[in-house]
Parts: C-alpha cells; sequence; structure tokens
C-alpha cells in the first residue's frame, strides 16, 4: 500500500546534518542501516535537489532516531527538530520572525505545515497573543515524526520571535488513544 504523502527533502536533509554534528559519518551510517537499498539511493537523490521525501522515509528514520539515540522517547526527536527549525527559519521563514511577534508564527501554523507536508491540514481552534490551539486531520501518513516534529519546530519557531517560556501540551495524540492530535500552545 503505497501512500502519496510526502515531505519537503530540507526537513530530512536537517535531520542527517544534525545526526552528523552530534554523531559523526558513523552516526549517519547507523541512521541509514534500516533504510532499504532502494530507498538509500533514492535519498541521495532528493537531497541533492531539495524535492520530496515520501513519508514513510520520514517515519523510518523517526523510528531509527528513537531506537538509537532517543531511549524509546521522541523528547529527543523533537529537540532535533528544535535545531532543524532554527536552521530553516534563520533561511527562508526569516521574514517570519522579523517582527518579533510570536503570534504572527503561531497564526502562520496552517501554512507553515502546508509548505512542508502535502498531506493532512491543520484547523485552527482558537489563538490569542499569547496562545494558540489546533488540531491536524489527514497527517496520519508521518506518524508520530509529525506530532514530534510540530512540537520541536513550534517551540524554536515561537522562540526565536521572541516568544517566553513557551508550553506546548500535547496529551491529546491519535498515537495515544486519542481521536485525534490536539496541540496547546501557549506562551509568555
Ligand atoms: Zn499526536
Amino acid at each position: 500500500m503505497q501512500s502519496n504523502a510526502t515531505i519537503r527533502g530540507t526537513i530530512i536533509k536537517g535531520i542527517i546534518d544534525i545526526i552528523e554534528k552530534r554523531f559523526g559519518r558513523d552516526g549517519v551510517k547507523q541512521l541509514m542501516e534500516n533504510l532499504t537499498p532502494a530507498e538509500q539511493t533514492f535519498l541521495v537523490e532528493y537531497l541533492k535537489n531539495d524535492s520530496r521525501v515520501p513519508a514513510e522515509t520520514l517515519c523510518n528514520l523517526y523510528n531509527r532516531i528513537k531506537e538509537l539515540w532517543g531511549e524509546g522517547q521522541k523528547t529527543y526527536y523533537s529537540e532535533l527538530m528544535q535545531e532543524i527549525a532554527e536552521q530553516n527559519i534563520n533561511t527562508f521563514l526569516k521574514f517570519l520572525i522579523s517582527w518579533g511577534l510570536p503570534s504572527i508564527v503561531a497564526n502562520s501554523v496552517p501554512n507553515i505545515y502546508k509548505y512542508y507536508f502535502n498531506q493532512g491540514q491543520v484547523f485552527m481552534v482558537s489563538n490569542t497573543n499569547r496562545s494558540i490551539e489546533f488540531y491536524i486531520k489527514g497527517g496520519e501518513a508521518y506518524g508520530e515524526a509529525l506530532c514530534a516534529g510540530i512540537i520541536g519546530w513550534g517551540r524554536q519557531g515561537l522562540a526565536m520571535a521572541g516568544a517566553k517560556n513557551v508550553q506546548v501540551d500535547h496529551t491529546n495524540c491519535i498515537y495515544h488513544g486519542k481521536e485525534r492530535c490536539y496541540f496547546k500552545v501557549h506562551w509568555e
């Protein structure tokens, strides 16, 4: 069963870069071992062109990272995503933080999502200058990597726009028996 869900290659490239920075070439080798040979060759091609990568590859990398370094937790991956966000925001999403208004980043979540993921959608439930609540529908192809990614990325994006003490509550998650992935974020 092939899904057509993809993710922008810049995220995958970011993951590999950070693993290399932290664990060297051996770390990257360990990370890649679990991918099928076809996926490995394929990946090199996308990364050269920053094209879109199948959601399945993201899920594989996420599971492997958890296995190797995450001690079964998604926090490690969220931290990685924070670093990736920093790189990404500093380059082509720089305008988002340039006004120093966290709410601009928060209100852009549906568009940022669309930029990176071609499947699923963000539905805003409420937003103030200090908080947002939203849920995601149809992002299942990305697995829990999506939730951990949103948490890390969101934290970093808001902090870079000047938010202090960013708190993300994602207890309401489909991977933990809930009906949908619901995020409550607030900051100072
Ligand atoms: Zn979730």
